[in-house]
């Protein structure tokens, strides 16, 4: 349906011409002869949800990749399906305790100093959002997604089949120190209304829980009804799947522009020709902010930078997934491998491998499990998280724009909030009612700076 310039045979250019953007807009159609309902940039997580949602709408889809689809942060991340995680990161006390922590040397968080006028908004967008209203509004506001997000997957995998080594087992928060395993109290208080708090797990009762924590563990929160998936299985059997949706996928696409008239995108300028669609969804995760600069949309989204190491699984490999506090490290178990993730470094788009973030997630494994490490090592990996300062996803219309749409900056909870965003972009695009508030994560709340 769609121009196929993939092969880059539409050169000629768009003049953008006279008459109203809806007499250019129909030139433009008949110019390319094809047409498509909806182009999402980007083929990572959040991409092939929207074209998911997009499709079962029966809009025509096609998506465009710079790489290949699941290259950027949905390949190798943790997989964590971590419903109960409403707290943002911007929570109260945050800046000063990890100031604090990033002196001791103990903060998973690095942030590389290089005078950077965008990064240097986000941290004081970050620090402004550290208050106790934005923690509820923003607690609110994930919870919805996320619960909805939950829903969804169990729909969509018994559905579709699509194959990622689905669990919904629970998840352990693994302490060492008593005093910071108390102080989870707190947190888990603020989860009691939404029903999402854990249970306390100590002694023998955790040993025989989860028999792989090594002996220097004081005790665990778990949380039961979390869920955990393989990203790349998912990526990869859901791709399949939106092919026999008639979904048209162009890898090895980057898109380089826009051609506009008023409000309106009129094409979409790529390494391999022009395309053109009715709507088009930026779905490019942390790369977002760069696309969108021409188009005069204020996006404050930052490459945060995580590391994992994939291994064969160890002899006594964990049978839950578990979030090794102190060190901000999670350890995950499927049935083919074995996964040690994290660390938030924010140092741009370099994408080198740093040997000493590797070491230091063997070492929080080490600290926390008998059996630490796999006897072979899978894939070392790196991306960058699309993190935004008040760490709420941008979902909806672009501000300025009337068929461009932002599903983006879905930080450290992109896989868990998946589904609900590509059902939320579905409805905003064919003005359905939307079945969460898409408030919260417009982005015009940043057209303010607080
Ligand atoms: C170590 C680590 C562990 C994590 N663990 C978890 C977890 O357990 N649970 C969870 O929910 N989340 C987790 N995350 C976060 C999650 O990985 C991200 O939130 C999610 O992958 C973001 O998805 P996305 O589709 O927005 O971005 P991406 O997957 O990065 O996809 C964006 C795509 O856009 C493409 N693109 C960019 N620019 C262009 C262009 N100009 N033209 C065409 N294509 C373009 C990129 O190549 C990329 O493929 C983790 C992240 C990391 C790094």
């Amino acid at each position: 349906m769609l121009n196929g310039s993939a092969d880059g045979s539409h050169t000629e250019s768009h003049k953008g011409g006279g008459g109203t953007p809806k007499q250019q807009h129909s030139q433009a159609r008949q110019r390319y002869r094809a047409f498509c309902d909806v182009i999402i940039i980007g083929g990572g997580v959040i991409g092939l949800a929207c074209a998911h949602f997009l499709q079962a709408t029966g809009m025509q889809v096609i998506i465009l990749e710079k790489d290949s689809i699941g290259s950027g942060a949905s390949h190798a991340n943790c997989g964590l399906v971590y419903t109960s995680d409403i707290l943002p990161l911007c929570a109260p006390g945050a800046v000063t305790s990890e100031i604090l922590r990033m002196i001791k040397g103990s903060s998973p968080l690095s942030i590389e100093p290089r005078l950077d006028i965008a990064r240097l908004g986000w941290f004081l967008r970050f620090a402004a959002k550290c208050n106790r209203w934005h923690l509820q509004a923003a607690m609110r506001a994930r919870a919805s997604a996320l619960n909805s997000s939950m829903e969804l997957y169990t729909h969509l995998l018994s559905k579709t089949g699509l194959e990622c080594e689905w669990q919904r087992k629970g998840l352990l928060i693994v302490f060492r120190d008593q005093t910071r395993f108390h102080n989870y109290q707190r947190t888990n208080n603020l989860l009691i209304p939404y029903g999402m708090d854990a249970e306390p797990v100590l002694g023998k009762d955790l040993f025989r829980l989860e028999p792989a924590l090594g002996g220097d563990v004081y005790g665990a929160w778990f949380h039961r009804s979390e869920a955990h998936l393989r990203p790349d299985l998912l990526l990869e059997s859901w791709q399949g799947f939106l092919k026999t949706r008639k979904v048209r996928i162009f890898e090895n696409c980057k898109v380089e522009g826009f051609e506009k008239a008023g409000e309106k995108i009129t094409a979409i300028t790529t390494n391999k020709g022009r395309f053109l669609a009715a709507s088009c969804v930026v779905a490019a995760g942390a790369w977002s902010r760069g696309l969108l600069k021409g188009l005069g949309v204020n996006l404050p989204v930052e490459p945060a930078k995580g590391y994992s190491l994939t291994m064969q699984r160890p002899v006594k490999c964990p049978g839950l997934p578990c979030y090794l506090f102190e060190s901000n490290v999670v350890a995950t178990p499927w049935p083919s491998c074995f996964r040690l993730g994290g660390t938030l470094e924010f140092a741009g788009f370099d994408l080198s491998l740093n040997p000493r973030r590797l070491a230091n997630l063997k070492k929080a494994a080490r600290l926390y499990l008998r059996d630490p490490l796999g006897p072979r090592l899978k894939e070392q990996w790196v991306s960058v998280r699309p993190m935004t300062p008040d760490d709420l996803p941008v979902i909806g219309r672009a501000p300025g724009w009337e068929n461009l749409f932002l599903a983006t900056g879905h930080g450290m909870l992109g896989i868990s909030m998946a589904p609900a965003t590509g059902k939320l972009i579905a409805e905003l695009v064919g003005e359905q009612r939307p079945h969460i508030d898409p408030e919260p994560f417009s982005a015009k709340r940043f057209r303010t700076f607080y």
